[in-house]
């Protein structure tokens, strides 16, 4: 009895074992047929490396790196089985990626080609909608000619109105508009031309899935900055937005810097001749009235930055009908500085900016590039996010340059804007700031929004303040609008080219 245990116990100790070391075999012939440095493909040494697998599981786990082999050799079996997993699907998907470049020659030159209005006209208003998704940024745009971009789409808590996924999907489908499927004739979402992930932090990438990927086709071309893998954190109800990825048809890791300009695919293959560079800048759009470019992506931090991944924001420059409209990310003083020293005049006397990093306040907003940018409006893409306290006081008065004599008496004093473009007398849009004394003050949990109603009609705006979507236009007669809907009706902010502004309020109502 005795014996027939042991053997019984030998016996199934080996079925544990042979079945594992197939499992891990298959891992290491996979990771060595498909080598993921850049510029190599399979490895000849693959061969004799998985013969010597075959010899025992610990010659099998040798053929991961030094360090995981010493520390998977003494691991339970069940948990090296799951790092072989993952290694496989890492490979997996690394594969898929260069698949979807591979594939994509032909759909990069067909979306150059000129692209025509579903409603069959030949040029139209530009359209930008700041969405109000919560404290992050999602940026919904739609040209002239009818290519549509999303720049960004994550948050990092909420706005108070939970309905904000479908109605953000709705937009989408709206922004990009609509084709019939070739095979069933059915109407459904087209393709969405450009999604931009200005920088892998949360609070700009997590809702793509579910808003951007599960909604319309494509997107054609995926731009991000660092590593791919970096997207990976998700929100309920949705997976990572680097499980995605292959859903470009090209997908390219961006860099616009004082080292390399640009484009690679997640495995390192260089796609730079696929894209328009003119000198340091990526040109995405060029219609005849319209032309988006990228200015700066993996810009260097400056000394002493808290945060390097902000930095490396794509940042985005679109002139349209003759206006200029700036889109930031979390750029900082680093990214500033680059943007100053290489595109100065381009970026000079904007129609329209979005303020770095939701207006944080923080290692940004530097006096030349207020001074320069020099925005007529200025948008915080904010919200309620209590340790946020975005945008904070000392960002807006810096674009109403009333910060000299100010920083310790935030909002106590009547602003007294000098020299600066931004348009005045515009709709009674409220901004609720943080102060910094409040920011810095550890027991202020409550009541830290402030809201100045003097501050209301200089032209700065936030996604949060209670809002919904805030929505601009630049129209063929070169005029930017903005336009928003309220109880009273539909309102009309134009701001004309001299920067006067023209308030239509909804016929019997007031604004
Ligand atoms: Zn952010």
């Amino acid at each position: 009895m005795k014996r027939g245990n042991d053997s019984n116990g030998n016996d199934t100790r080996r079925a544990k074992r042979t079945k594992y070391s197939d499992e891990v075999i298959q891992a290491v012939k996979e990771i060595f047929a498909y080598d993921l440095r850049p510029g190599r493909g399979s490895s000849n040494s693959s061969a004799i490396i998985c013969r010597r697998a075959y010899k025992s599981d610990l010659n099998a786990l040798k053929l991961f790196t030094g360090s995981e082999a010493a520390f998977l050799a003494n691991a339970d079996p069940k948990f090296v089985h799951r790092v072989a997993n993952a290694r496989m699907e890492a490979v997996k998907r690394a594969k898929e990626a260069m698949e979807c470049v591979e594939l994509s020659e032909e759909e990069l030159e067909a979306g150059t080609a000129t692209y025509t209005n579903p409603d069959g006209s030949a040029s139209a208003e530009f359209r930008l909608m700041f969405t109000s998704i919560g404290s992050g940024d999602c940026i919904l745009i739609r040209t002239p000619q009818g290519q549509s971009l999303v720049i960004d789409c994550g948050q990092r808590s909420q706005p108070r109105h939970g309905q904000y996924v479908k109605e953000i999907q709705d937009l989408l489908k709206e922004f990009v508009g609509t084709e019939r499927d070739p095979d069933t004739k059915a109407v459904r979402p087209a393709q969405l031309s450009y999604l931009i992930f200005t920088h892998p932090d949360k609070d700009h990438y997590c809702e793509a899935p579910r808003i951007v990927f599960n909604t319309v086709q494509g997107p054609r071309v995926l731009l991000y900055t660092l590593t791919q893998t970096s997207y990976g954190e998700s929100v309920k109800g949705s997976t990572a937005a680097r499980n995605h990825f292959k859903k470009a048809k090209v997908c390219g890791r961006l860099v616009i810097n004082n080292t390399k300009v640009g484009v690679t695919t997640p495995g390192g293959k260089e796609i730079t001749s696929k894209f328009t560079f003119d000198g340091e800048r990526l040109k995405l759009i060029e219609e005849p009235d319209c032309e988006i470019s990228l200015l700066s992506a993996e810009a260097s931090p400056s000394q002493h930055e808290s945060c390097p991944t902000n930095a490396a924001s794509i940042v985005t420059f679109i002139k349209v009908y003759g206006r200029k409209i700036l889109l930031t990310g979390d750029a900082t003083l680093g990214t500033e500085a680059f943007l100053l020293r290489h595109h100065g005049e381009l970026i000079r006397d904007l129609d329209l900016l979005q303020m770095e990093h939701h207006g944080s306040g923080t290692e940004h907003a530097g006096r030349t590039f207020v001074e320069t940018t020099n925005p007529r409006i200025a948008v915080a893409s904010s919200g309620p996010h209590q340790s946020d306290r975005n945008p904070r006081w000392s960002t807006i008065a810096a674009y109403m340059r009333v910060t000299d004599g100010l920083p310790s008496q935030e909002g106590n004093q009547t602003p007294a804007p000098t020299a600066h473009r931004l348009c005045k007398g515009v709709d009674t849009h409220l901004i609720r700031y943080g102060t910094e004394t409040l920011w810095h003050s550890p027991t202020a949990k409550v009541n830290w929004w402030q809201v100045k109603p003097a501050y209301k009609k200089y032209g700065i705006y936030t996604t949060d303040s209670g809002m919904s979507h805030l929505q601009f236009f630049v129209t063929p007669e070169r005029v930017l609008e903005r336009r928003w809907t309220s109880n009273a009706g539909d309102h009309r902010m134009k701001v004309l080219e001299n920067g006067v502004v023209d308030y239509t309020p909804p016929t019997g109502g007031s604004p």
